[in-house]
């Protein structure tokens, strides 16, 4: 069986992953198993070129195939900003409230109340022969200035999308399973499993 190291230290992606794997000849374990490694340098442009430095990085640091993957938000009315700097917007990596502050003031400072926005995620598998698959989903919204819901996480309570009859939900209004159907982490993690399959024979 081949492992299959997910260059993540977040619990719930690497669950997520084993989830969507458990249909194929592969073992998922996470980077924490290989005790302490050092930080991949994330200074791609874009998704994908960050998730290949990330997936490239810990292929050679584990001696396993590795999975890794690169998300974030680009809001129009910004130029596609924040985009690769999404989690470290406001300066603090992973400062949601941070982030999401700057991201309304930006839109203020414009005399906008929304914006067209998207989320992307870039997924990229590589093994240890160099074979390398990728994967990217998106999402298209729009993001305002006044948050709604509790769930999500980053943008989600500013990132409205529409629903069923032409009502919007904010992101942190859907459930983690109405999320997963039509987001960008959802929809690049199916197009891998399908890729894996193809890889795997199955
Ligand atoms: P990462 O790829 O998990 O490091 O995410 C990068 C950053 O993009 C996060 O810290 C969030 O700010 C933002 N982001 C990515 N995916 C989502 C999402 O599904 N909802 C809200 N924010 C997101």
């Amino acid at each position: 069986m081949k492992k299959i190291v997910i260059a993540t230290k977040n619990a719930g992606k690497i669950r997520e992953m084993k989830a969507a794997f458990s249909h194929l000849p592969v073992e998922v374990v996470s980077l924490a198993s290989f005790g302490s490694l050092p930080d991949a340098v994330e200074d791609g442009a874009t998704f994908e070129a960050n998730a290949r430095i990330k997936a490239h990085f810990f292929c050679g640091e584990t001696g396993c195939a590795c999975i890794a993957d690169d998300s974030g938000i680009e809001i129009a009315a910004l130029d596609g900003a924040p985009g690769v700097h999404s989690a470290r917007f406001a300066g603090v990596h992973g400062d949601d409230a941070a982030n999401n502050a700057k991201m309304v003031a930006e839109l203020e400072k414009r005399g906008l109340d929304a914006s067209a926005a998207d989320y992307r995620c870039a997924l990229v598998f590589e093994d240890t022969d160099g074979t390398i698959l990728t994967a990217d989903g998106r999402v298209d919204g729009t993001v305002r200035l006044t948050p709604r819901g509790e769930g999500g996480f980053g943008y989600d309570p500013y990132f409205y999308v529409p629903r069923d009859g032409g009502e919007e939900k904010t992101m942190a209004e859907l459930t983690l399973a109405e999320k997963d159907a039509i987001s960008h982490r959802g929809r690049a993690l199916r197009e891998l499993v399908k890729q894996l399959e193809r890889y795997f024979g199955k």
